[in-house]
């Protein structure tokens, strides 16, 4: 999204992939109203909403065998009032295929970023392993945009802080039928949670474990796993067994950390690599998004003209820092308290707080808010060059 914006600005961007194509299962699938918002004032939101998507105008959640609604998309004050499931690939190749149109874009995909350049302190460049060998790239900034396991952070030795987390994901599929139900928000049960997420033709199953634990889920067998997640979602029993080999199941381990700085003296860390989310509320993708748009925002016009200063590219981290903080602690508070992957000992009633959410439809807009808008939501303010 940042290549997207800068090239639109006119500024010369190159985008650096690791992998061949886009195609990987583990990031998720929802695109928020706030990202749909921009979307619009891109002027993409017509073609975008053209792509194979589901729309979901409420969350519904399974909570100790009761069905809540969580969350009402349809008060916000947004153009589109419902959040979009599209898998991220499609998304991905989609914004890329749009970017492609500026002249001054490039996307380089199998170019891993294996190391930075420096010029004293200055960040300069990154080595990058390509089919045809290495070679070096040198540009006016380095935007680590590379995620949770990012090089670019460890490379520039910037300070991080990890907020523990006491949960794994482990993620499958399991074919889907037409009389299934529909998608909601999650299975709950005094402290698990299975997460279904409809790909047309199958569910996207993500079952929450506790963090370290999949040697010994492993050690249960196949048959236990299969067992808990009939436990959670009844109508999958005549298909669980379709997960017959643990080459089927993929641990993903979730963590929740932020850089001290996000940035330092040619080089801005954004998105997880600034700021690794945890699934909850799957929010992850739409925050990486709205820093995307803030670094263009506040340094487009900088680039336009040369080499962004160390205060610039500080105001991105002052600018991102607080909706990030508050995001995160609000996964924190739901992974220690509500989420922890184990049986907890509290009863299996309703929760107070489902309750009221039960009861008062009004309530339902809070969630709405938080998690389609998310707090400080950004606009484009950023030169366009077309
Ligand atoms: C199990 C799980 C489920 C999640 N589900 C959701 C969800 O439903 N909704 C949501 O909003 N968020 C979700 N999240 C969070 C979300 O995945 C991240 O917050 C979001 O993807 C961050 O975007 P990003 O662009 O910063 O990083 P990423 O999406 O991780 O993208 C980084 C990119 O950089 C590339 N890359 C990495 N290293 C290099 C390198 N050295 N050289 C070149 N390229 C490199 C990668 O291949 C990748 O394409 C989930 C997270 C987890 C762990």
């Amino acid at each position: 999204m940042v290549g997207y914006l800068l090239a639109r600005a006119g500024v010369p961007v190159i985008v650096l992939e690791k992998h061949a194509d886009f195609f990987r299962d583990f990031r998720g699938d929802t695109i928020h109203p706030s990202t749909l918002e921009l979307m619009y004032e891109l002027g993409l939101l017509e073609e975008f909403l053209k792509q194979p998507h589901q729309e979901v105008r409420e969350l519904r959640a399974v909570i100790n065998g009761q069905t809540v609604p969580i969350a009402d998309f349809t008060k916000l004050p947004t153009r589109c009032k419902f959040i979009t499931f599209m898998p991220q690939w499609d998304f991905l190749n989609f914004l890329s295929m749009h970017a492609k149109r500026f002249p001054s874009f490039q996307l380089l995909m199998q170019h891993e970023v294996v190391d930075l350049t420096f010029d004293e302190r200055r960040v300069t460049g990154v080595r990058v392993k390509t089919p045809r060998g290495e070679l070096e790239i040198r540009a006016d900034l380095i935007i680590g945009a590379d995620g949770r396991h990012s090089i670019v952070q460890t490379r520039a030795g910037l300070e991080r802080q990890d907020f523990g987390v006491p949960i794994d994901v482990v993620w499958m599929r399991i074919s889907k039928k037409l009389d299934d139900p529909q998608q909601t928000f999650g299975f709950f049960q005094q402290g698990k949670l299975l997460v279904l997420l409809d790909r047309g033709d199958y569910w996207q199953c993500g079952f929450v474990i506790p963090k370290g634990d999949f040697d010994e889920i492993k050690a249960c067998g196949l048959q236990q796993l299969q067992n808990d997640i009939v436990g959670f979602a009844g109508f999958l029993r005549d298909r669980v067994a379709e997960l017959d080999d643990w080459a089927k199941i993929k641990l993903l381990t979730v963590q929740i950390n932020r850089l001290r700085d996000w940035c330092c003296d040619g080089l801005l860390c954004i998105g997880d690599s600034a700021h690794a989310m945890s699934p909850a509320g799957g929010v992850g993708i739409n925050l990486a998004i709205q820093d995307a748009v803030a670094t263009a925002n506040l340094l487009a016009g900088k680039l336009q003209i040369g080499p962004a200063s160390l205060d610039d590219l500080r105001k991105v981290q002052a600018r991102r820092e607080w909706p990030t903080r508050i995001i995160q602690a609000m996964q924190v508070f739901i992974h220690r308290r509500v989420v922890t992957g184990r049986t907890s000992d509290r009863k299996a009633s309703l929760p107070f707080v489902f309750r009221l959410l039960k009861w008062f439809p009004i309530l339902r807009q809070i969630p709405a808010r938080f998690i389609g808008i998310g707090p400080r939501p950004e606009h484009f303010h950023s030169p366009s060059a077309e």
